[in-house]
């Protein structure tokens, strides 16, 4: 899962960048508005956290944009506390969800999570597809009823994708952007050996492969 942070307090970044990497999503940080408008432009994300006040461009012209552009991200916006009409202004704008400051760094992660689950069609906070059930806070996983497994953290977030993506085929590519946050560790190559890594442990029928284009977990568990 990959976020756009889009914030300008130094502070705040420092404490919810680890908080965000340790719960599995790879995160990109833009600190003013037109940098956060343009990086959400051109790439994608699961979500995005936006502030509303930003140098250089405000956040509410910054989501205007996005929705103008048919870009349906899910978003959380940041609001200064007390002031509702903000909030209003941003969820008619096209926000999903907001945040007053101060927040408790354990919601906004609660929020982010519902709101990328939602997305997904996802009801419930436990993942469930291709016959397994994966566990976001405790980053473990289990076949059926089995013994509850442990992730590493490339497997939790390789397979947490895949997961929330099921049945669609996903490229090598895709895969990497949102597993890892530095380009340079991007390499279709290392996907492939996690891939290998889930099959290994999980059953080869848990991901197809298609040639060519990438990789698919099927939501339903094929026994065959
Ligand atoms: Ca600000």
């Amino acid at each position: 899962m990959r976020i756009l942070l889009v914030e300008d307090d130094t502070k705040l970044i420092e404490e919810l960048r680890p908080r965000l990497q340790r719960a599995g999503y790879a995160v990109e940080v833009a600190t003013d508005g037109e940098d956060g408008a343009f990086l959400g432009s051109e790439e994608l994300f699961d979500a995005v956290v936006l502030d509303l006040g930003l140098p250089r461009l405000p956040g509410l012209e910054v989501l205007k944009q996005w929705r103008a552009q048919g870009n349906l991200v899910p978003v959380l916006i940041l609001t200064a506390r007390d002031t509702w009409n903000e909030r209003v202004d941003g969820l008619k704008a096209g926000a999903d969800d907001y945040l007053g400051k101060p927040f408790h760094p354990e919601e906004l992660m609660a929020r982010l999570e519902a709101l990328i689950r939602r997305r997904h069609g996802q009801a419930t906070h436990l993942l469930s597809a291709g016959g397994l059930t994966l566990d976001p806070d405790r980053q473990q996983v289990r076949a059926g009823d089995e013994e509850w497994q442990p992730l590493t953290g490339i497997e939790f977030r390789l397979l947490r994708y895949l997961m929330m993506n099921a049945d669609r085929v996903l490229s090598k590519t895709e895969l990497s952007e949102h597993v890892y946050e530095e380009e340079r560790l991007r390499d279709s190559n290392v996907i492939e050996v996690y891939i290998n890594r889930l099959r290994q442990r999980f059953g080869r029928g848990l991901i197809e492969t298609r040639r060519g284009q990438g990789y698919r977990l099927p939501s339903a568990k094929d026994d065959a």
